[in-house]
């Protein structure tokens, strides 16, 4: 890799290694594959639940000399690392662009919001933590914030970089240290890259710990008795078992989850802006993204033109390696996923949607699909697809529009589009939603939003912001008196 010519990423810093303690060998090693070529791109250790255990422990050993430190000095530490990437993002971009399989402007938008999100871990430390409470007898009594302790911190493959940080800064903002397990497609951009950074920042060994590994490292993640929170980003599969199991140990969790979000297009829209953005919402980043727009509901007077527009834009789109070539996608994360997301669209074919373009791959190259004609109860309509497929669905009337809609589990992502706003918010207020965009697509994040979806895309947690004092600390009361009072006792 190019890179390899850039001190800060080396691979010979992490091949076989993990960041436990510093950088460490690890008792197995893995490859790490580049979607878009199956080569090997670098190695890297992985871990294993004794692991968990070590890092734990350590991490906990470690927060109370972290809380501790001068405000100042930590606050500088974040700051530090949002230069360091802005700095090294040339080599970063490389980095992501290769072990993600994005398009170059997806990387510039990972480093941007982790630049956002350090700075604004930054300004956390020097946050009012708490308030003064009314108290009986003359006593001071305040409710402030403290941190858990040691975070877990569980991401995913597509937006590795953010998914990771928007955790792990303000985790440790909050005071807390941090043990972090990126997915094992994404060791480097979901965790070694954070581990570079805050290393060369200056934060005190042990404050993070970054353990790549597979799904038994997250489950001993979420049993260890070290591990106070687990902040995990993933599947609605996966997310549920990952709060069944730390509910045994009784830690706090914050699941972030799937969705299948739905894009409303109303009869006023104008269809050709409603066309781009349902291209940008279904299309980006090959449609894995847990805000991709998953279901186009247009109404019948405007639906076979944007179905037109649309199918013309995926006809269009360039698909090929990213790395070597401006292409508006890249592939997607493995065969796998590949293998899935073309039964989808095979089934639900089958059960009577109508294929406008698209529907083949090559290698793991998914051509932009469009299906028309789209039911409840076919797969594309059902399921979080998690591929380049967007699902056309006609309705005639506004009530019919919010039943479609409605007619899901999740609750992570609302675009309407209408040249009416008041009617759009009053459409979106019969759709239960965490975010909601009047006039846009559903894929939107800032650093300092709170970010997080209802039902069967997470557990009401949310990340960004204020939210990042709600899941990152907890309250303690505290009464303070001149002397201790007698009691009859
Ligand atoms: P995944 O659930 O398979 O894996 C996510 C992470 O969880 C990985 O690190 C994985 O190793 C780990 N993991 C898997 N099973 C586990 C278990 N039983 N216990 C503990 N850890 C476990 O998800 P994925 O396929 O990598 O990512 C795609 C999913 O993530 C999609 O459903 C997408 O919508 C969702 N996602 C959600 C958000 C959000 O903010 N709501 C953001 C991005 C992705």
């Amino acid at each position: 890799m190019g890179s390899n010519d850039i001190p800060f990423l080396n691979t010979g810093i992490w091949n076989g290694k993990l960041f436990l303690s510093g950088w460490n060998a690890a008792s197995a090693a893995h490859e790490i594959l580049e979607p878009a070529t199956g080569s090997v791109l670098t190695r890297v250790g992985m871990a294993t639940p004794a692991d968990v255990a070590e890092a734990a422990k350590r991490a906990r050993a470690a927060q109370a000399a972290w809380v501790a430190l001068p405000y100042e000095q930590r606050a500088a530490i974040f700051r530090k690392a949002a230069v360091i990437i802005e700095r090294e993002s040339e080599g970063m971009t490389q980095w992501i662009v290769r072990e993600t399989g994005c398009i170059p402007p997806k990387a510039g938008v990972e480093l941007h919001m982790a630049v956002g999100i350090l700075n604004e871990a930054a300004g956390m430390v020097t946050q009012p933590s708490g308030l003064v409470l009314p108290s009986d007898g003359g006593r001071i009594s305040l409710a402030r914030r403290v941190p858990h302790g040691v975070v877990g911190v569980i991401s995913p493959f597509n937006f590795p970089l953010i998914l990771s940080i928007r955790a792990v800064a303000p985790g440790l903002a909050a005071g807390n240290t941090v043990v972090l397990k990126p997915d094992p497609h994404t060791p480097i951009t979901g965790g070694y890259l954070i581990a570079r950074v805050f290393e060369e920042a200056g934060l005190p060994k042990d404050c993070l710990q970054v353990l790549p590994g597979g799904a038994d490292v997250g489950q001993a993640m979420c049993a260890d008795p070290n591990i106070a929170m687990i902040s995990f980003t993933g599947s609605t599969a996966a997310g549920r078992s990952v709060g069944e199991l730390a509910g045994k140990t009784l830690k706090k969790v914050t699941l972030e989850l799937g969705g299948k979000n739905r894009l409303v297009i109303l009869d006023d829209a104008d269809v050709d802006l409603a066309a781009s953005c349902a291209a940008w919402g279904a299309y980006l980043h090959q449609g894995q993204i847990c805000m991709t727009t998953g279901v186009i509901l247009a109404h019948e007077k405007v639906a076979k033109k944007v179905t037109e527009l649309l199918t013309e834009k995926a006809n269009h789109l360039p698909v090929g390696d990213p790395a070597t070539q401006q292409v508006a996608l890249g592939p997607l994360i493995n065969a796998r996923q590949r293998d899935r997301v073309h039964s989808i669209v095979q089934d639900s074919i089958k059960q009577g949607a109508k294929l406008a373009a698209g529907g083949s791959y090559e290698g793991n190259f998914y051509k932009p699909t469009v299906l028309t004609g789209v039911q409840p109860g076919m797969r594309c309509f059902e399921e979080e697809v998690f591929g380049p497929v967007a699902s056309v669905v006609s309705f005639s009337s506004e009530d019919e529009a919010v039943g479609l809609a409605n007619r899901t589990e999740y609750g992570l992502s609302l675009g309407v589009i209408s040249a009416s706003t008041s009617r759009a918010l009053a459409l979106a207020a019969r759709i239960p939603t965490g975010l909601l965009h009047i006039n846009d697509q559903t894929v939107a994040d800032e650093p300092h939003i709170p970010f997080g979806g209802r039902g069967a895309s997470g557990n009401g947690g949310r990340h960004g912001g204020p939210a990042n004092w709600e899941e990152f600390t907890q309250w303690q009361w505290v009464t303070i008196k001149d002397s201790a009072p007698r009691y009859p006792f």
